[in-house]
């Protein structure tokens, strides 16, 4: 799998020069998480995914290429996703906001699907697109944000505690131990029966909605935090996802998903 990672980035490197944008091209290498592929308890579906804090979840390499700004050197901090586009902004000396509103993800998602579907899709995996794909062709989308229902996998702490969601991962939601709760004792945890029964206790827009068998509501977290910003409690990047969701109804029946 590495070997090939290489050889992919190397292709990409290759175009690069042969098109003459290797000098002004930002090249970044990473992923939002590692996955478990079989290690430790990988067959568990607590144990599959990113859903321990073990080294192969976390330990996410992240290459940044850019020669005409950043020296090589090796860094050893913490490091997440978020920082990434900051880090990208600030490399191209623009703005950084407090925050991404719904219109501005709806147009990144607008200009990420249009060149997907017009030379990616087959060749290109982008998260989103393939959980909706799944969703549509085998109803299991993969991404809990689409699923009927969350905190179908669980998050497990290096001690062995366990909540229902990375998003959840405090005093009140707290399910049990590994070591002194069974799987099923820990699957019918109030909790988690809470944030279970949460996402399809749907707004009245959702209900009426299209896409509504789709999204089911999408994140309940980001209903929350909607509605604390004065919003009106929808999924808070619902603008964003109806527009996808409307773009790819749109895209040419020949070349959906087969
Ligand atoms: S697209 Fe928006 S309105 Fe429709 S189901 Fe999803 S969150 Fe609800
Ligand atoms: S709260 Fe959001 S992130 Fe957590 S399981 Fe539900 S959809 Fe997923």
């Amino acid at each position: 799998m590495i070997s090939n990672f290489d050889w992919n980035v190397g292709r990409i490197q290759d175009t690069l020069e042969t098109l003459g944008l290797a000098n002004n091209t930002i090249l970044v290498v990473s992923s939002d998480h590692g996955d478990f592929l079989g290690s430790h308890y990988g067959t568990l579906e607590a144990f599959s995914g990113k859903s321990v804090i073990y080294a192969e979840s976390l330990d996410v390499p992240f290459i940044l290429c850019y020669p005409q700004m950043v020296a090589p050197v090796v860094v050893n901090d913490v490091f997440t996703s978020v920082d990434i586009m900051l880090t990208l902004l600030g490399l191209c000396g623009l703005p950084i906001p407090e925050s991404v509103t719904p219109e501005e993800y709806a147009q990144f998602l607008e200009s990420l699907f249009a060149a997907w579907s017009h030379d990616g899709y087959g060749t290109v995996s982008v998260r989103l697109f393939d959980s909706i794909t799944n969703a549509l062709y085998n109803g299991l989308p993969g991404s809990c944000v689409l699923e009927v229902a969350c905190a179908r996998s669980l998050v497990v702490e290096y001690n062995g505690d366990v909540y229902p969601c990375d998003f959840y991962v405090t005093e009140e939601q707290l399910l049990g131990n590994v070591h002194t709760h069974t799987y099923q004792e820990l699957m019918v945890a109030p909790a988690r029966v809470r944030l279970e029964r949460e996402k399809g206790q749907l707004p009245e827009a959702c209900v009426r909605c299209s896409y509504v068998a789709l999204c089911y509501g999408g994140c309940p977290k980001y209903r929350r935090i909607n509605a604390a910003l004065g919003g009106d409690g929808l999924f808070y990047f619902c603008p964003a996802y109806k527009a996808l969701f409307e773009r790819w109804c749109r895209w040419p029946a020949s070349s959906l998903p087969r």
